[in-house]
This record gives structure tokens, sequence and C-alpha cells, in this order.
């Protein structure tokens, strides 16, 4: 069948799935200009400061927006985390303290999160006497016995990833995440549930803050940025969790009271603008990829029947010639770096050899068209973004023209 065509074909079975999509995008947009509004938004916000930065109103009323957004009392949102997982550990670090436990209960953490959390003389929570407990998922849903077999006073951060990382299972759903919330709670749990919000942004309606997170962490250079943020990550809850995050983010003695960026904020404050839209761009080719591949026989994931809860998409080759040419299209359709062939390569954190997909504008910015994996068995290529839905559909033309 002609490429077009069949494109086609894939895009009318997905009309339904699209229009769910487009409603989400403007529940989002309207909570995100209320915000805007609420705080009184105005072009003095964008200017940047020097030095100390004390009085920083752009970077204080930055961080009162995503709390808005994310329906959580406080916010920090600083040009100067360098990464998710930075923001992360930052985070990790304000509120964990010697002999406490840190439990994650969506299964082993994202890859450059297990340095963090129990590296071996890197500096790592379990370097400063922090202990870790894990309990898997069961089915792709919490394991409710194993987490109150898990849960005593010395837990004192309950950990969530929200999103997929490499791993083959689904993303949770803020109905998944809100039944754990009121599980852990009735069960006397009074410590910090904390979720790594990363790639789940303004995919729903309701964000982990919502339904019962005390602290929600992710990156600006994914979907929280809008494909504008240069650089960043935000923190957001409880207002004294947020409050402990903020002395360690600079100092214990100063907190949030300094931070300066001289290059101006615009593009934060244009980006959260953007992100529900971006977002919702980077869902429909999610959709569209996954509905192309999976009528050509891959099996992909999220499965198509069910509602995406992140922006990434898991797709199985099988082999690795056929893994390296999906990345490589992706990378040939990228405006950026469009002519450069992608090799495996040796990635700080991670333990396998990765190759990765990231034509972007703003450097390794996976809210814009991206696809990379561990050059392992069975060799999954994970894809993402696309900050227009044209551009991903582009990419599936030629990823067909080479697959077919
Ligand atoms: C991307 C990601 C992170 C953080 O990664 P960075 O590359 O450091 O921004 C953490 N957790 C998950 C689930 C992620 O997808």
């Amino acid at each position: 069948m002609e490429i077009e065509k069949f494109i086609e074909s894939c895009e009318e079975k997905l009309a339904d799935k699209f229009k769910l999509v487009d409603d989400i995008a403007y529940f989002n947009q309207a909570k995100v200009l209320d915000a805007f509004n609420a705080h009184k938004v105005a072009l003095r916000h964008f200017n940047g400061t020097t030095g100390y930065g004390y009085d920083d109103e752009g970077r204080d009323c930055l961080g009162k927006l995503y709390a808005a957004a994310f329906g959580a009392e406080s916010g920090i949102v600083s040009p100067h985390i360098v990464s998710g997982t930075h923001a992360l550990t930052v985070a990790l670090f304000g509120l964990l303290r010697p002999n406490d436990t840190l439990l994650c209960i969506s299964g082993m953490p994202y890859d450059t999160l297990r340095g963090v959390i129990f590296g071996e003389g890197n500096g790592s929570l379990k370097d400063f006497g922090v202990h870790f407990e894990c309990c898997d998922l069961t089915d792709g849903d919490f394991d409710f016995d194993a987490i109150a077999e898990h849960l005593n006073e010395k837990v004192k951060v309950l950990y969530i990833q929200r999103s997929r990382g490499y791993e083959l299972r689904d993303a949770l759903s803020c109905a998944q995440i809100e039944a754990a919330c009121k599980f852990v709670r009735s069960i006397g749990y009074n410590g910090c549930i904390f979720v790594d919000n990363c790639y789940g942004e303004f995919v729903e309606k309701r964000e982990p803050s919502d339904v019962g997170a005390d602290v929600v962490v992710g990156s600006l250079i994914k979907n929280a940025g809008g494909g504008l943020a240069p650089s960043g990550g935000y923190i957001c809850g409880k207002a004294e969790y947020i409050d402990l995050i903020g002395k360690r983010l600079t100092a214990p003695s100063i907190g949030l009271e300094v931070g300066s960026y001289a290059g101006g904020y615009q593009y934060f404050y244009q980006g959260l603008f953007m992100a529900p839209h971006t977002v919702a761009q980077a869902v429909k080719s999610s959709l569209l990829i996954g509905c192309a591949m999976a009528e050509l026989g891959y099996k992909n994931y999220p499965s198509l029947d069910k509602t995406p809860y992140d922006i990434t998409r898991a797709i199985e080759f099988g082999s690795v010639e056929k893994m390296v040419h999906f990345i490589r299209e992706v990378q040939y359709a990228s405006p950026v770096d469009g002519y450069v062939t992608c090799v495996p390569w040796d990635m700080p954190g991670y333990d396998e050899k990765i190759i990765m997909a990231a034509g972007t504008f703003v450097s390794g910015a996976s809210i814009e068209l991206s696809a990379d994996g561990p050059v392992k068995p069975p060799y999954i290529a994970y894809f993402q973004g696309g900050l227009t839905y044209e551009h991903g559909k582009y990419a599936l033309a030629k990823i067909l023209k080479k697959l077919i």
C-alpha cells in the first residue's frame, strides 16, 4: 500500500483518540492560563537578574505558576537544575536523613536514579546512610500486600515513578496513583509521597499532586517545559517539603531567597504556556507511530486500546538492525543534525550502550521528536516527543519507507 494512504488509514482509526487528547489539552491549557492570570504575570517577570538574585520576581512567580498548574502549594523551578535526575536528586537529598528508608513501590527506579540511591562511594543516598527498599509492580499495578509489608515508621519517602523508563511496563495513571495514596494513608503512613513525574505532565487532566502525592518532580526539557525551556527542572508540592528541598537546592541557611539567571525567564513562562498543546502533539505522534507499527506487526506499548498515561512509546524490534534503522530514521527526520547517522554509545549513568536520536533545538530535549534505547535483546526503542504532530507524521513516513 502507498505510504500516505496507509498513514491516512491509521489517522482514521485514531480519530476518536485524537479528540480525547484535544479535550485534555484544552482542559490543561485553561488550567495554565488561569494560573498566569491569578499570579498577574507581566513582562517584568521575564527579566533576568544577576548575583544573589534577591527579590527575583521572575523566579518566584515561575515557581508559583508551576505549583498552581499542578495543584500544589509551592514550587521550585530553576534553570540551574541540570536535568530530571538532578531535580529528583535535590528533592530526595532535601527530604531524607541518615537511617531513613526510601521505599519505591513502582519497581526499580529509572537507570540514572540507581547510582543516586544506592551507588557505592559516589556520594549516593546509601553513602549517607539512607536505606532503600523496593516493591515490584504486579501486572502493571501496585502490589498493595507487598507495600503494607514494607511500610514502617522508618519509611520517610514513598517513591513512585509514573513513566516506564527503560522498562516494558505502561505508565501509571493518576487513578492508580490516587489509589496507592489512599491505601498507604489508610494504613497509617504519614511520610512523604513522592512522584517522579517525568513524561507524565499534562497527559491527563489531573497530576499526581492533584490526587494525593506530596511532591512531584520533573524535567523542563521534557513535557513541562513545552519545548521552549532551554534547561531546568521543577519540584512542586507541600510547602513544608518544598522549603526543606529549597535548603538543599541552595544552602540550609538561605533556601529559596536566592538564585539569579541573567538570561531571563521568557522561554520558561512561554514553555509552560505551550506545554499542554505541545504534550498533545507528542501524544498524537506517539499514537500514530504506535498504530502504524502495530499494523506492521511490531509489538508496542502502551497498547492502542488503552489511554496513554505518558508521551513515551516502547516498540519491540527483536533485531538490532531494525531497531537501529528506526532510530536512524528518526534522526534523519530531525530539523537539527538531520544529516547525522546515529551509533550506539556508552552514556554516563547507563550500564549498556545506548543509541539515541535527538536532532533537537534544545540539546537532548525529549519533548522534541526523539528515540532511544539500550542496545540489548529484545531490542526495544523508546520513542517520544514531537513539538508538532506534523513532524511525527513526517518521521513516520521516513521510517515506513525504510522498514517496508
Ligand atoms: C527522563 C527521566 C528521568 C530523568 O532523566 P534526565 O535525563 O536526567 O532528565 C527520570 N525518570 C524518568 C522516568 C525519566 O523518563
